[in-house]
């Protein structure tokens, strides 16, 4: 039966989370959890280094706030992160009662390890594989549901919205072909960021933007959207992570004179690491990813990165930290490098380089979840608060798809709670629609030119050209025309398989045409930003400009090109300041 009470498209950390709380709100709901994959193959499980959240005595609720909001530079709403700050330690002990196996430390408390811009240690963690723990944990807990619907392997294509509030998706399965009305009172986006929109990206190749695509069309502003970020260590030719814990732990980024060029940037001190008692939080290593993939690019610019097979790179040293810790707090980095870089970190250092890694931008939610849309609610990568304003802190994204995945649940519970139910037929023709619609534009469509892979790797080139780690207007003028000549041609797209079991041509043409879709809206909303903030770095606009500027950009879907408009950014009891981490924060 297609009808439910809540239905929940992505069934990732967020999604799972959010599920959760709709059943906990009210055993007697059903919940339709939808997902394109297998839940445990959602990108949440690729994550490794940890989730963020007070716990020591050293730390407190307000030094969390406060690194957050500056690591964003000011673009943060204070009050979303204050209740998130707040709720965050309950979500973690929480996941520990559902099965998380948290490190800890030999006398059985939690550990945590320092993370880049948390000037205090707070990121909690299971080895360096976090999330693989963390999706494992919500996966097995929300079996223990009968309310919880799985849609394995179901790929939703549209928002259904009839009498003016969201009702359902409209779905695919992808093992028939068939596209079915999944209904409900009320529905959840938890599809995650959309990194491949890059070429070069540490995301998985099922992150392609489809629920931010989805909502865009109906009318819901994607916010921030400019601000993507590039994480500093990723492995050259493939994008593999090398988490930011090989920092936390000690690890040092050094170029081709093996010299710690950090220490050139003011991002904090040089630490003397043959001092073990020496605190690695003052490290250079663990500034903002945004400051540390910058530094990357002027070292190139200097000449001082090293040329690899693909591409520049610099090293990243862990080999001082010696086998008996590599193997016991950062066994997966050794795993990865030997197997993607062929190199044992214990005796060499590893190659890396800045790679796109996650959006900061999203749908435009409040702190419930909800959009401007009724009955549509979003969490998880794909929602905009704003808790990471310009620029994310690592770790505290795990944090957030749970707080915010409960509250998203919650609130959708609510409202399906307080709405009569569902008219199907209204649905149904809507789906009869987009059936129609996906069969004639790929499935019987003859005589298109256009190449799926050719659109796709053009797309990517323009985004890294102009919407890459420094930005400006020629730039982003060209990447913006290039977009609308993509959009254009892939109106003229073919495909080779007209098959309807598991056609995942079908499935790639979905998802470009809802990249197109997301890149669209971080060239637009990137070029109408003249200042440089956080991630957001215009090189003929250098200076942050808190006059014009402070404010959240919105991009609304426009016949051509998106409308961009701005919302003011919630600025409680943490009023703008300069983002400092060199020897003025050392203590
Ligand atoms: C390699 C890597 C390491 C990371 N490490 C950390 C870390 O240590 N700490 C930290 O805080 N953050 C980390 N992050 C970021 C963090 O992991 C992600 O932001 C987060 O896991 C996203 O979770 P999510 O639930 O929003 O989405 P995802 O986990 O990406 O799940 C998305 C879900 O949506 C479904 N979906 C998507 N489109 C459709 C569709 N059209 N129809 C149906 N279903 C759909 C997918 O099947 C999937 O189930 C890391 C990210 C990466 C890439």
């Amino acid at each position: 039966m297609p009808v439910h009470d809540v239905v929940i498209v992505g069934g990732g950390g967020a999604g799972l989370r959010a599920a959760i709380a709709v059943t906990e709100t009210d055993p007697s709901l059903e919940v339709a959890l939808v997902s394109k994959v297998y839940p445990m193959r959602s990108h949440t499980v690729a994550a490794e280094g940890g989730a963020a959240a007070v716990i020591k005595d050293h730390d407190s609720f307000e030094n969390h706030i406060f690194d957050t909001i500056s690591g964003g530079d000011w673009l943060v709403d204070q009050d979303a992160i204050e209740l998130f700050v707040n709720e965050a330690p309950n979500e973690l002990v929480q996941l520990e009662h559902w099965g998380c196996p948290w490190s800890r430390e030999p006398d059985g408390k939690v550990a945590v390890r320092p993370f880049g811009g948390m000037k205090k240690e707070r990121t909690w963690y299971a080895a360096d594989k976090t999330g693989f723990h963390m999706l494992h944990s919500l996966f097995q807990t929300s079996l223990k549901y009968p309310g919880i619907v799985p849609y394995d392997e179901w790929f939703a294509t549209t928002l259904l919205i009839h009498d003016g509030r969201c009702q359902g998706v409209a779905a695919l399965e992808q093992r028939t072909g068939r596209v079915e009305v999944i209904a409900g009172r009320s529905v959840i986006i938890c599809t995650g960021g959309a990194g491949k929109v890059y070429p070069f990206t540490t995301n998985g190749a099922i992150k392609t933007g489809d629920g931010m695509s989805m909502a865009y069309r109906a009318g819901v502003p994607l916010k921030d959207m400019e601000f993507v970020q590039y994480h500093p260590t990723g492995l050259p030719g493939t994008g593999i992570l090398i988490t930011e814990a090989a920092r936390g732990e000690g690890g040092i980024l050094v170029n081709s004179d093996g010299y710690r060029y950090l220490q050139d940037y003011n991002l904090g001190q040089p630490l003397d690491v043959s001092d073990s008692n020496h605190p690695v939080k003052k490290s250079m290593e663990l500034g903002p990813r945004d400051r540390l993939s910058q530094a990357f690019i002027h070292e190139q610019r200097k000449g001082r990165t090293i040329k690899g097979k693909f591409g520049d790179v610099v090293y990243l040293d862990v080999r001082h930290l010696g086998e008996k810790i590599i193997d016991q707090k950062i066994p997966f980095v050794r795993e990865l490098a030997s197997k993607y870089a062929g190199i044992d970190p214990v005796h060499e250092p590893i190659p890396v380089r800045p790679v796109l890694h996650y959006f900061m931008g999203g749908i435009d939610t409040d702190k419930t979840g909800s959009t401007s849309l009724p009955g549509l609610y979003a969490a998880g990568e794909v929602a905009c608060v704003s808790i990471n304003g310009a620029n994310r802190l690592g770790s505290n994204s795990l944090t957030e798809l749970l707080v915010f995945g409960a509250r998203a649940g919650r609130a959708a519970a609510q409202f399906a709670l307080e709405q009569s139910p569902t008219e199907l037929a209204p649905l149904r023709k809507q789906v009869v629609d987009e059936d129609e619609r996906i069969t004639k534009s790929y499935l019987t469509k003859e005589g298109g030119t256009e190449r799926i892979s050719t659109i796709r790797t053009e797309m990517r080139d323009t985004m890294e050209d102009g919407a890459g780690i420094y930005r400006s207007e020629e730039g982003l003028k060209n990447t913006c025309n290039k977009l609308a000549e993509l959009r254009d041609r892939f109106s003229n797209i073919s495909l080779d398989d007209r098959s309807l079991t598991y056609n995942t041509e079908l499935i790639s043409v979905l998802e470009l045409d809802a990249m197109l879709d997301v890149a669209e809206a971080v060239a637009h909303s990137a070029r109408a930003r003249k200042e440089s903030r956080g991630s957001h770095q215009r090189t003929d606009h250098p200076v942050r400009d808190d006059d014009s500027y402070l404010m959240h950009s919105m991009a609304y879907k426009g016949d051509g090109a998106p409308k961009i408009d701005y919302k003011d950014v919630v600025i409680t009891r943490w009023p703008p300041g300069e983002r400092v981490y060199g020897q003025e924060q050392a203590e």
